[in-house]
């Protein structure tokens, strides 16, 4: 099935009304009601799949069925419509499950253009699993030249991600989402690697703004969850439809922790994104560095984008550079850190650290991924909110190591 387009018209969806408040505000109260029966602040884990109806099709309340809808997870999305100023938001088991319905809305013979750097699994949806429904993926490394070119009569889907995983480049959603608003097709970003907190993806002309809430939304690394969120209403029918059909739901549980975990999104996203400049700026002047990717430094190639998106142009808390001495130095240094776990994932309040080349990317073929600049020495970093200082002296302790060669002692320090 297809998303209904806008027939012949640019105009895009009504959009939500400005919200009254601001962020923290919101992140703390939004989709957070005071429970009317007991006063509860905050509220209860509601267990139960099912609903008592007083009369046949009449339920007491407004749910019926648990994965149809359910109280913890309304309150959550309500939270992410108004974080990411959406009408709507729709809560999904993970961010690829999130991916994979909005691939499934489309028809078979659908086509996708999409930025080439994008997450591994998204990467490998894309590829391995849309072609089996007959929708086919372009990607392109550089979208806003490329666009216009790649559009075809079938083609129904952009998708964006900016920052892209692992290399950290950034798209004009903005250019983008003109040119494909021309043609009715509609925009995607995955938003994950900033958080609604540093950008919203809508009000730079994205239809679709997706998270995998995995990361920094829930930002405790302790809940496998994903968001969409948007303002089309024919959107919230086909994607709700799809929702409950599929039933890739998110449980009650997660969506209470996840819910918990947004509440502190804008201390834990101002704080990642101090510590991942400093470290950047300790990698920057390090001799044994051979390229920092971040975003929030006046050296990005896209500098201009990240001060036009990003909410007081901020970087995030992620960053990649590239180590001198190869793939080996890369893996080496990733095991003489001390406080930065080595692990995939990303957005919680530790630091992690991973080589995308052998772990998140490994899946993407090495012509293909060094075109996207993901060579074999590039180390990512997710900074989370431990103090500067100490990350800043484990970094600079652990490049040290790597280049005189020391051993490694119990790998990682854990
Ligand atoms: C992790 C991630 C995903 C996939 O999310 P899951 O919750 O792991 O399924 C999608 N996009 C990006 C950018 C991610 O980092």
């Amino acid at each position: 099935m297809t998303i209904p387009q806008h027939e012949g018209s640019i105009e895009t969806p009504p959009r939500a009304p400005s919200p009254v408040h601001n962020f923290g505000t919101l992140a703390v109260h939004a989709g957070a009601p005071h429970d009317p029966a007991t006063g509860a602040v905050i509220e209860s884990i509601s267990l139960s799949t099912t609903f008592a109806q007083t009369s046949v099709g009449k339920p007491v309340g407004e749910y019926e069925y648990t994965r149809s809808s359910n109280p913890n997870r309304t309150n959550f999305e309500n939270c992410i419509a108004a974080l990411e100023r959406a009408r709507h938001a729709l809560a999904f088991s993970s961010g690829s499950a999130t991916t994979a319905v909005i691939l499934q809305s489309l028809a078979a013979g659908s086509h996708v253009v999409s930025v080439s750097d994008v997450y591994g699994g998204t990467h490998r949806y894309f590829t391995k699993v849309a072609s089996a429904h007959g929708v086919k993926v372009t990607f392109t490394p550089s979208i806003e030249v490329d666009i216009e070119s790649l559009i075809k009569p079938e083609t129904k889907l952009i998708w964006i991600e900016t920052p892209s995983n692992p290399t950290l480049s950034l798209v004009d959603i903005r250019a983008v989402a003109d040119i494909a608003h021309r043609s009715g097709i509609h925009v995607v970003v995955d938003n994950t690697f900033l958080s609604p907190y540093i950008q919203n993806p809508l009000e730079h002309g994205a239809d679709i703004v997706v998270h995998s809430v995995t990361k920094y939304i829930n930002g405790h690394s302790d809940v496998c969850m994903g968001v969409a969120a948007f303002n089309s209403p024919a959107l919230l029918e086909r994607l709700s439809f799809l929702q409950n059909a599929i039933g890739a739901i998110p449980s009650p549980f997660d969506c209470w922790l996840a819910h918990r975990g947004v509440k502190t999104l804008h201390l834990r996203a101002r704080e990642a994104s101090k510590n991942a400049s400093a470290v950047s700026r300790a990698l920057l002047e390090n001799p044994h560095v051979l390229l920092v990717n971040y975003p929030g430094s006046d050296s990005h190639k896209q500098r201009k984008i990240a001060l036009k998106q990003h909410r007081d142009g901020l970087g995030g808390g992620m960053l990649s550079f590239r180590i001198e001495g190869g793939k080996e130095a890369a893996e080496r240094f990733c095991q003489h850190t001390r406080i930065f776990t080595l692990a995939e994932s990303l957005g919680g309040v530790e630091s992690l650290v991973e080589v995308p080349g052998s772990m998140t990317h490994a899946g993407i073929p090495k012509e293909q991924r060094e075109i996207a600049g993901v060579f074999d020495d590039l180390v990512r970093i997710s900074c989370g909110v431990e103090d500067s200082k100490d990350l800043v002296e484990d970094v600079l302790q652990a490049i040290e190591k790597t280049v005189t060669g020391a051993k490694v002692v119990n790998g990682n320090g854990h």
